[in-house]
């Protein structure tokens, strides 16, 4: 691990260079990169995190004008990556033949970002090349928003781990596909279909808001799932609450409750002396996305069972439950 700074950097883009993987910060999550244009370079992303194939990559570039080389940018691409990038936004367009179908997953489009981070655009452009890169965790596992994370899941599979800031938006950007008539989003992040239609002036489809068969192949797969169980309420009802933990105490010693600071203080009246570990979670979506994923991995350590309580119903609110329904399996109460 060596933090971010620019000669760090710079080792890093010649290891980009040399046909290595290396970490890196972003704001969304911590990404694992390869040169975009190094098939050799790509597949050892698949091994180290263990991905599906079928699973195409995001090529981070540091500015638009790179864009060019890899995929066709018609103007309203352009005005999209003008209006939002460097931003938590992942825009899908019809990719050139300069990038390996590796990355892509045999599809004819490419997923593009130029992240927000400043560390990360530091790291991008000492590479020159397009970096694809995915989340820098183990394929399954909650993505990383702080450079232990990465160390977890990573160690002695990769020769270089950049360590930034911890992860501010906390969950993976948005994805917009491009190569239809109306903008689609594949899945949901901090860029909502609100901010996105204010922005471009036109109406967004949110296909992952659909409940269909989705067109994104990451979607499909197991994710973000801590090593021990996690159990979601969505409508902060603390009566099944209490219920739930007291079935699971008949299980399990020691328990979890991630919930509001109201939610948990009804809970703990509720409850008889049962051990129970308490994570109050900030007020807003913003403050829950920015701490979630290191709070499962922090907390799969030190109990059995996680129960937690989601009610926000904001727009965020709903792109932060796209990622919770994968952590928990869809075991909703
Ligand atoms: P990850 O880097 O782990 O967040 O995964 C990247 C996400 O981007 C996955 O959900 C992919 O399915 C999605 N993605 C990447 N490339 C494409 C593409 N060409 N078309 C649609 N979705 C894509
Ligand atoms: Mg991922």
């Amino acid at each position: 691990m060596l933090a971010v700074c620019a000669e760090s950097c710079k080792l890093a883009a010649e290891l980009i260079k040399k046909g290595e993987i290396v970490a890196f910060p972003t704001e969304t999550v911590y990404g694992l990169g390869a040169n975009a244009y190094d098939t050799d370079a790509v597949a050892k992303i698949f091994v180290a995190k263990n991905r599906p194939h079928d699973n195409p990559l995001i090529v981070h570039v540091a500015t638009t004008e790179q864009v060019a080389e890899f995929a066709y940018v018609n103007e309203f691409a352009r005005k999209t990556m003008e209006t939002f990038l460097p931003g938590s936004l992942t825009v899908v367009l019809p990719k050139k033949s300069t990038i390996p179908s590796a990355v892509t997953a045999g599809f004819e489009t490419v997923a593009v970002r130029i992240p927000l981070s400043k560390e990360a655009r530091m790291f991008l452009s000492e590479c020159s090349v397009p970096v694809c890169a995915p989340s820098a965790n183990t394929s399954t596992r909650p993505s990383p928003t702080r450079a232990k994370d990465v160390f977890e899941d990573l160690q002695g599979k990769i020769p270089l781990i950049l360590c930034g800031k911890d992860c501010d938006v906390g969950i993976e950007s948005t994805v917009l596909d491009l190569t239809s008539d109306t903008p689609t989003i594949l899945r949901p992040g901090v860029v909502t279909k609100s901010v996105l239609e204010r922005g471009l002036g036109i109406s967004v489809r949110d296909f992952s808001a659909e409940n269909k068969k989705v067109n994104s192949p990451g979607l499909r797969y197991k994710h973000y799932a801590p090593s021990v169980p996690v159990l979601l309420n969505t409508n902060g009802d603390v009566v099944k609450v209490v219920e739930k933990i007291d079935e699971l105490h008949k299980s399990y010693d020691k328990i979890a409750l991630f919930a509001d600071s109201d939610v948990c203080d009804r809970v703990m009246h509720k409850i008889n002396g049962q051990e129970l570990l308490i994570e109050v979670l900030p007020p807003t979506a913003e403050g829950v996305a920015e701490r979630i994923f290191a709070l499962f991995r922090d907390y799969e350590k030190r109990c059995q069972a996680i129960v937690m309580v989601f009610e926000d119903k904001s727009e965020f609110g709903r792109s932060v439950l796209n990622r919770l329904m994968k952590s928990c399996g869809s075991h909703t109460f």
